[in-house]
C-alpha cells in the first residue's frame, strides 16, 4: 500500500493484500502449528536465517504477522510483535531489556500486574526499580543511576488519570542513553503516538481498545527493527507468550473501526464527565479532558483527544460507592476497559486491592473513587443510569 495513506485507511488495509490470498476480502486465519519445507536444504536455510519463510507458529505466523505490520505502521514504528496478553508483552520487554543488577525507573502508578512483575524481577533477578512522580525533570534526573536501563511510563496513569509529559521524559532519558517504554493501552495510536515524541518502545494491552469488543486477551509491542528482532529472538521465542492466529484475526477486525470507536468513546466520555462534574453527589472528576486539572497542558500537547476512561470521587465512602455501583441497571460491573459496553469498577477493592492501603491513598486511590470505561451506548442512556444511581446516595 502507498506509504502516505492516512490513519483511517491504514487501520483497514495495512499488512494485508487480498491478491495474495485468492482475493479473500477478510484475512485468512492460518491455524497451523508448523510449516512444511519443500526440502531439507530449505529447512536448513530458514533455521540459519538465510531465507525468509515460516518455520513454526511460535516463531512467526502469517495471520499474526499481518497484525504486527499493521500496528507498527499505526504507531509509526518499524516493526511490531504480538503476544498472548498485555502482560506477556510487558514482561518480554522488561526482561528483554535488562539483566541482573540493572535498574528500572517507573511512573508512580502502573498497572497492578506490571507492579507485581517489577517486584518479582527485584526478588528473583536483582533488577531494582523506583516508582516516581515524573512531573519534574530534575526529580527524574536525581533518580537516574548509572545502571538505569529503562524508564517505564503509563499515561494516563490508571485510575487517577494523571498524565506524564512524554517529550520531556524522552529528553531527560536521551541525555543518559536510557530506553523509554510507554504502555499506550489507554490511548491507542489514534490518540497518542509515543514514538513520535522520542520514546523507544510502545506496548499495548490489545485486550482493551485495540480489540474493542471484550472478546480477546492480547498484547502488542512496537519499536525499531533491532529492538523487535532482539525481543523476537529472545524473550518472545524462549519464554513463548505468543498470540494465536485467531486472536490476531479478531484484532485485525477490531482495528478497522478503531478511529470510529475512539471518537464515539471520547464524545460519550466528554458528555459523561461534564454531567458528573455538575452533580452534587460527585466530589471530583479525573479526566484528561478536564481543563481545570494541572496537567491539562500535557493532554493538549500529546493527546489528540481525551480518551474514554473517567474516574470520579463521590461524596461518601466505600459503602456509598458500592451502593451506587449496585444500583446501576445498564452499566456493567467489570474491570477491563475499551469495550462497547460501559464498564464500571471500584479500584480500591478491585483492580488495586493488592496495593497496600497506605500506597493506595498516596496514589489517590481512595475508597470513594470509581472508574468508568465509557462505552459506545447512547450517552443519554449511560447518564440516565448513572444519574438514578447517584440520586440514591445523594443525601448521605
Ligand atoms: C489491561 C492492562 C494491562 C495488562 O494487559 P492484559 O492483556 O490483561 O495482560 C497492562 N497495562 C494496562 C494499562 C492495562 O490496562
Amino acid at each position: 500500500m502507498k506509504k502516505d495513506r492516512r490513519f483511517e485507511t491504514q487501520v483497514i488495509h495495512t499488512g494485508y493484500s487480498s491478491e495474495q490470498h485468492h482475493g479473500s476480502l477478510a484475512p485468512p486465519i492460518y491455524s497451523t502449528s508448523t510449516f512444511v519445507f519443500p526440502d531439507a536444504e530449505t529447512g536448513e536455510q530458514r533455521f540459519a536465517g538465510d531465507q525468509d519463510g515460516y518455520i513454526y507458529s511460535r516463531l512467526g505466523n502469517p495471520t499474526v504477522k499481518m497484525l504486527e505490520e499493521r500496528i507498527a505502521v499505526l504507531e509509526g514504528g518499524e516493526k511490531g510483535l504480538a503476544f498472548g496478553s498485555g502482560m506477556a508483552a510487558v514482561s518480554a520487554v522488561l526482561l528483554g531489556l535488562t539483566r541482573s543488577q540493572d535498574h528500572i525507573l517507573c511512573s508512580q502508578g502502573v498497572y497492578g500486574c506490571t507492579f507485581g512483575l517489577l517486584r518479582m524481577m527485584k526478588d528473583k533477578f536483582d533488577i531494582d526499580h523506583d516508582l516516581i512522580d515524573m512531573s519534574d525533570p530534575e526529580v527524574i534526573e536525581t533518580h537516574i543511576r548509572p545502571n538505569t536501563q529503562v524508564i517505564f511510563i503509563e499515561t494516563p496513569i490508571n485510575p487517577t488519570m494523571t498524565l506524564v509529559d512524554l517529550e520531556m521524559v524522552s529528553q531527560v532519558a536521551a541525555r543518559h542513553n536510557i530506553m523509554v517504554v510507554v504502555d499506550n493501552t489507554f490511548c491507542t495510536p489514534y490518540i497518542q503516538r509515543p514514538l513520535s515524541l522520542g520514546c523507544h518502545i510502545v506496548i499495548h494491552s490489545a485486550t482493551k481498545y485495540i480489540g474493542g469488543h471484550g472478546d480477546v486477551v492480547a498484547g502488542l509491542v512496537v519499536s525499531d527493527s533491532d529492538t523487535i528482532d532482539m525481543l523476537a529472538s529472545t524473550t518472545q521465542k524462549d519464554i513463548g507468550g505468543v498470540m494465536s492466529p485467531f486472536d490476531a484475526w479478531l484484532l485485525l477486525r477490531g482495528l478497522k473501526t478503531l478511529p470510529v470507536r475512539m471518537d464515539r468513546h471520547c464524545d460519550n466520555a466528554i458528555y459523561i464527565a461534564n454531567a458528573l462534574k455538575a452533580h452534587p453527589s460527585v466530589e471530583h472528576v479525573f479526566y484528561p479532558g478536564n481543563d481545570e486539572s494541572s496537567d491539562y497542558y500535557i493532554a493538549q500537547k500529546q493527546m489528540t483527544r481525551p480518551g474514554g476512561v473517567i474516574s470520579f470521587t463521590i461524596n461518601g465512602g466505600k459503602e456509598d460507592a458500592q451502593k451506587l455501583i449496585n444500583t446501576l441497571q445498564l452499566l456493567k460491573i467489570a474491570v477491563s476497559l475499551g469495550d462497547a459496553e460501559t464498564l464500571i469498577q471500584h479500584p480500591a477493592t478491585m483492580t488495586h486491592a493488592v496495593v497496600p492501603e497506605e500506597s493506595r491513598t498516596k496514589m489517590g486511590i481512595t475508597d470513594n473513587l470509581i472508574r468508568i470505561s465509557v462505552g459506545l451506548e447512547s450517552k443519554e442512556d449511560i447518564w440516565e443510569d448513572l444519574e438514578q444511581a447517584l440520586e440514591v446516595i445523594k443525601y448521605v
